[in-house]
C-alpha cells in the first residue's frame, strides 16, 4: 500500500520531517497555520488550518485519504490532535493529549518522575500560591530553577543564580500571571538532548545534540525558542563520555518504561552535571532546532519507522551517518524581546550551496519571502566533523547576508564546543 502521510507543522522541525519523509514511497500532505514554502515545495498539497483545532486537522486527512498522520508541535499535542485522528482511524505518531502531558505539564513531570523513581529528577516543588512560592525562594538554602507548569514557547524558565536574582525572580513571579509553577534546584553543568523514537513499548535513541537557548553569543541574553545547535559524528557529545550518554538512555528506558503505551518522539532534555546527567524536562517531539540535526544523517527510512509504529511491529533499528551536523538560525533583528519584521530573505535551497535550507517562519509572498516576528530559517552544514559543518553552515549565511537578521555565529565553533569540554572538566575536578 502506498502511504498518504500528513505531516502537521510548519515550522523549521516540520521541514525537516517533511524532507526526511521526501524521499520515502507515499505521498505527504501538510498543514499548518502558517505556510512554510520548504514544505510546500515537497508536499502534495500544502492546507493553511489552525493546528489546534483537532476537528480541522481531522477533516483534512479526511479528505485526503491519510493512513498515517506525524504531529510536529507541541500545540496540537496539548490540543488533543493525536487522539481525535485516532478516534478518526488514522495513525498519529504523536503522543494523546493525556500522555503529552509529560510536556505539557511541567508539574506533572516531576511527579511523574518521583512516582515512578526515575533517575536525574531534580528536587522540586510545586505552587498554585504565588506568595508561596516566592516565601520558599526567600527559605531555600541554593539557587532555583523558577518554571511556569504550562507551555511557554521554552520561554518562561527563569534561573536564579543565572539570569535573575532571588529578588528579581520573585519580582517576575508577582508581575507575571501564572497559576501554577514549579520550583526547583538549579542544576550546574552542560545540556544536551537525546531524541528517542517511541512506540509499542521499545524505543531507538537519536545521537545527542547540543541546542543554545539563549539569544546573544557566548550565551548571553534571554531564553529564546533554540538559536541553533550541533550533533557530533558520533552518539555523544565532545564534552561527553560514552558513559554519559549511556546514562541519559537509561533515564529515557526508565521513562518510557513508566510511560507504558506512549507513542511518538519522547525527547530528554539533560544537564551534565558532576554527578552525571539529570534531567531537565522532556518533551513530546522533536525539538526545533534538533530535529534539523537528527533527521539529516537518519539513513532508515522514516516512513518504515512510522509504519512499524502504526502496525505494532518493533521499530527498525536506527542507522546514523557518523556526520557531524551544525545548525544555526537566522532570526528577525531585535528577536525574542523586540522583533522587526519584513525583511527579505535571501536565500534559497539553490544558494544555499552544500548546506541545508530549513524554513521556519517566514511569510511567503509573490515578490519573494520574508521575515516574521518568529525564527526565520535555519542552515545546517552536515560533514565529518563538527568544524567541517560549522564552515558549511557558515558559507551558507554569507549567501543569505545578514539585513533584519540575528545570528549566533559562536554555534558549533572550535572555541565554544572548547568551551564547553573545559566546563565539565571544570566540574568533574
Ligand atoms: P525548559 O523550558 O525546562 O527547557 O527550560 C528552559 C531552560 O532553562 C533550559 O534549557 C535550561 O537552560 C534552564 N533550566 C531549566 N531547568 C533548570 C534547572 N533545574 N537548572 C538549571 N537550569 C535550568
Amino acid at each position: 500500500m502506498t502511504e498518504t502521510v500528513l505531516l502537521i507543522g510548519g515550522g523549521g522541525r516540520e521541514h525537516a520531517i517533511a524532507r526526511a519523509l521526501a524521499d520515502s514511497e507515499g505521498d505527504l500532505y501538510a498543514c499548518a497555520g502558517n505556510r512554510n514554502p520548504g514544505i510546500a515545495a515537497i508536499a502534495t498539497e500544502f492546507k493553511t488550518l489552525e493546528t489546534t483545532n483537532p476537528k480541522a486537522v481531522v477533516e483534512f486527512a479526511e479528505s485526503v485519504d491519510a493512513t498515517l498522520a506525524v504531529i510536529g508541535p507541541e500545540a496540537p499535542l496539548q490540543a488533543g490532535v493525536a487522539d481525535e485522528l485516532e478516534a478518526a482511524g488514522v495513525y498519529a505518531f504523536g503522543p494523546k493529549e493525556e500522555d503529552a502531558r509529560i510536556e505539557t505539564d511541567k508539574a506533572f513531570q516531576r511527579r511523574f518522575m518521583q512516582e515512578h523513581d526515575i533517575p536525574g529528577c531534580p528536587d522540586f516543588e510545586t505552587f498554585d500560591d504565588m506568595e508561596a512560592a516566592c516565601d520558599f525562594i526567600d527559605e531555600y538554602d541554593g539557587d532555583l530553577a523558577i518554571k511556569p507548569a504550562g507551555l511557554t514557547g521554552g520561554k518562561g524558565v527563569k534561573v536564579i543564580g543565572d539570569q535573575v536574582t532571588a529578588a528579581e525572580g520573585e519580582e517576575y513571579i508577582r508581575e507575571s500571571d501564572y497559576d501554577r509553577l514549579v520550583l526547583e534546584e538549579r542544576l550546574i553543568g552542560e545540556e544536551f538532548t537525546i531524541q528517542a523514537f517511541v512506540a509499542n513499548g521499545a524505543f531507538r535513541t537519536a545521537p545527542a545534540v547540543q541546542d543554545h537557548k539563549r539569544a546573544y553569543e557566548g550565551d548571553e541574553g534571554p531564553n529564546t525558542g533554540g538559536m541553533g545547535s550541533y550533533s557530533d559524528a558520533t552518539a555523544a557529545l565532545p564534552f561527553m563520555t560514552e558513559g554519559d550518554y549511556d546514562a541519559a538512555v537509561s533515564i529515557i528506558e526508565a521513562t518510557v518504561d513508566a510511560l507504558g503505551d506512549y507513542r511518538g518522539i519522547l525527547y530528554g532534555q539533560f544537564m551534565l552535571t558532576a554527578e552525571g546527567p539529570r534531567v531537565i524536562e522532556f518533551n513530546a517531539r522533536f525539538g526545533d532546532p534538533e530535529a534539523m540535526n537528527t533527521l539529516p544523517v537518519l539513513e532508515t527510512d522514516f516512513l518504515d519507522v512510522l509504519t512499524a509504529a502504526r502496525d505494532g511491529e518493533s521499530l527498525p533499528e536506527l542507522e546514523f551517518a557518523d556526520q557531524a551536523t551544525v545548525c544555526k538560525y537566522a532570526v528577525p533583528a531585535g528577536y525574542p524581546t523586540d522583533p522587526e519584521a519584513g525583511a527579505k530573505v535571501q536565500i534559497d535551497a539553490e544558494s544555499a550551496d552544500d548546506a541545508l535550507l530549513y524554513y521556519a517562519s517566514v511569510d511567503d509572498r509573490d515578490d519573494g519571502i520574508y521575515t516574521t516576528t518568529s525564527r526565520s530559517f535555519a542552515l545546517v552544514g552536515v560533514a565529518d566533523s563538527i568544524s567541517d559543518a560549522e564552515e558549511l553552515a557558515e558559507d551558507a549565511l554569507a549567501v543569505a547576508g545578514e539585513e533584519g537578521l540575528h545570528i549566533r555565529h559562536d554555534i558549533g565553533t572550535a572555541e565554544l564546543v572548547q568551551q564547553r569540554i573545559d566546563h565539565v572538566d571544570e566540574l568533574r575536578g
